[in-house]
């Protein structure tokens, strides 16, 4: 559960992601979303206590997250990363001073020098349109190259769970083609569990093993890809059919 003050983000909500699944967390805006794609990575963790030392809002985590056998909770959001876990944000947060290399190698910073160039030249196999951009400042891409390197900056950082915060939010239906198609590369490819969240469900859809409905906070349905799109509430509201 997270309160921002009184006000509950996320209610008694159970997720979980076995090693090389896709699970997909779809709901409306202000369902929670990003909160539980911040208390997954442990940024919460930050923001809770940065907000507690400035006497600011109170924010309050109550439950467990395990990781690979491991009780996270509590624990900081780098040594989180150190051990597999890397948030893609929501609104990609890319260095826009920084050219496109420079935000990849940022990037592979928990990563061994053999790795980093392993994963430069897989990221750039996976996405060739950043090639001829490599010097280009972050800040001059269109949305969808921004969202290409967020993606690729988050697998220089050598992920084993990759989180994927509204990755297609406000892109053309070909961008977001594009890049369905690399989260399940990146998933059969390199063996990376990832949990994606959306607001539309529709064109995830397809490549999720597994599938959450998130309202107010809560998981108000969850079942294979096939249950949920057959559900006829789920239909309604995030389908329009
Ligand atoms: P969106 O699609 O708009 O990003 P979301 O599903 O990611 O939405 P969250 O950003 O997790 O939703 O927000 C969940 C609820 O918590 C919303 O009602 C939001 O207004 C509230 N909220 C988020 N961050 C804070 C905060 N720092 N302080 C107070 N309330 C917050």
């Amino acid at each position: 559960m997270v309160f921002y003050e009184n006000m509950l983000a996320l209610n008694n909500i159970c997720i979980r992601c076995a090693e090389r699944e896709i699970v997909g967390v779809f709901g409306a805006n202000s369902a929670g979303k990003s909160t539980l794609m911040y208390t997954l990575s442990g940024i919460m963790e930050d923001i809770r206590r940065k907000e507690a030392m400035a006497g600011g809002e109170r924010i309050t985590v109550m439950g467990r997250i395990r990781f690979l056998g491991m009780d996270i909770s509590g624990m900081k959001p780098s040594r989180r990363a150190r051990i597999g876990i890397i948030l893609c944000p929501e609104r990609r947060r890319i260095f826009k001073e920084s050219s496109v290399l420079e935000n990849l190698r940022i990037g592979a910073y928990l990563a061994s020098p053999a790795k980093a160039k392993e994963t430069l030249d897989y990221v750039f196999g996976m996405f060739p349109a950043l090639v001829h951009l490599k010097k280009r400042i972050g800040g001059f891409l269109s949305g969808g190259e921004q969202q290409m390197l967020a993606i690729g900056r988050a697998l220089m950082a050598q992920p084993k769970l990759l989180l994927l915060d509204e990755p297609l939010l406000g892109l053309s239906p070909l961008m977001q083609s594009v890049l369905v198609k690399a989260t399940r590369e990146i998933r059969d490819e390199k063996g990376v569990s990832i949990i994606v969240t959306e607001q539309y469900a529709r064109p995830v859809l397809p490549i999720v093993d597994y599938a959450f409905i998130l309202e107010n906070g809560a998981a108000v349905m969850e079942g294979s890809g096939e249950d949920v799109i057959n559900n006829p509430d789920v239909r309604s509201a995030y389908f329009g059919i």
